[in-house]
């Protein structure tokens, strides 16, 4: 397992752009890495300007789900139908309240209607058409047509295996896409005060089941905050929900105060069933630290503090 540690400066934010191996996208790195710093110039803005770390997440989100090359928004991977099907999150770590859409497939932001879910209802996980009306009333955008590129790498997946069974285990599944990049998006901010937010976005693990729904937009799994800790995951999601890995790093952090090890922790109980090439995190807790860790090759991540600017995928 690979981990970076940061101490950073107040405010902050942190992203990441998916765990995994990254084969791919090695020729096009640059392209990739351009996209990493527009959203933290963007996130950080509102901090900066506002002190908002709930519209810093979004807006770093944003630009990450609109870039076409990750897999969220505009970009999402594909499942087994040819069809795109989103999740998003977010929380507040201060008021612990979150807001979460699943299974969309005509909003060009999920991130946002997430958002909405938070702000003007009184749930906390909306799904498929619910969600959508949602999204309709508020006249959010629709998504541009699936890009080419993602349509050829969901049909050149298909007829690599030799034959798809519509019905797969997982496992099977995680075999099939080996080359794959996860490419899920993430963040989390630090405001003046040392409050905290967290958010993700995905389109899913490619070829995933119509109706899967992931560790994305489930608030503890594939996004969390409290006040001490803000933590955002990216890799299958099956494992991340298996032992709510950031609630998890949150807890053990209740009574570490040490990340670094509360990240170690988690990782060693979801390694002990899931094995390594599963998860990456991002996590930033109240005292500055900061955490990118990953079992996979690599993963997009980066950040902004006052002084320093940071994104690497390798
Ligand atoms: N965690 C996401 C999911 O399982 C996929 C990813 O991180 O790329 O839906």
């Amino acid at each position: 397992m690979i981990i970076e540690k940061y101490k950073v400066e107040r405010p902050a934010l942190a992203i990441h752009g998916g765990a995994g191996r990254w084969e791919r996208a090695k020729a096009e790195e640059e392209k990739y890495l351009d996209v990493l710093e527009k959203s933290l110039l963007k996130g950080y803005e509102h901090l900066r300007s506002r002190n908002n770390r709930i519209e810093s997440v979004i807006e770093a989100i944003k630009v990450l789900e609109d870039s076409m090359i990750y897999n969220a928004g505009s970009g999402s991977s594909l499942n087994i139908a040819g069809e795109r099907e989103m999740d998003a999150g977010l929380m507040d770590g201060e008021s612990l309240k979150a807001g979460a859409v699943t299974l969309v497939k005509n909003t060009k932001n999920p991130i946002e209607l997430a958002y909405l879910i938070y702000r003007y209802t009184d749930h906390m996980i909306i799904g498929c058409h619910g969600a959508e009306k949602i999204a309709e009333y508020y006249r959010l955008e629709k998504p541009p047509a699936i890009p080419k590129h993602v349509f050829d790498r969901y049909k050149e997946t298909l007829k690599n295996i030799d034959k798809v069974e519509y019905i797969r285990r997982n496992k099977d599944l995680i075999d099939i896409y080996k080359e794959e990049i996860y490419g899920t998006v993430g963040a989390v901010a630090i405001d003046i005060d040392g409050k905290l937010a967290a958010a993700t976005s995905t389109g899913g693990i490619m070829l995933k089941l119509p109706g899967r729904i992931g560790d994305t937009p489930i608030p503890g799994s594939g996004f969390y905050s409290d006040s001490y800790v803000a933590c955002s995951a990216t890799g299958i999601g099956e494992s991340i929900l298996s032992i709510s890995l950031c609630r998890s790093i949150a807890l053990h952090y209740r009574y570490t105060k040490d990340l670094e090890k509360s990240v170690i922790e988690a990782f060693r109980e979801l390694e002990r069933i899931w094995g390594k090439n599963t998860a990456g995190i991002i996590a930033i807790s109240n005292n500055n630290t900061l955490i990118f860790a990953y079992n996979t090759t690599a993963m997009a991540r980066g950040y902004k503090d006052p002084n320093n600017i940071y994104y690497r995928i390798f």
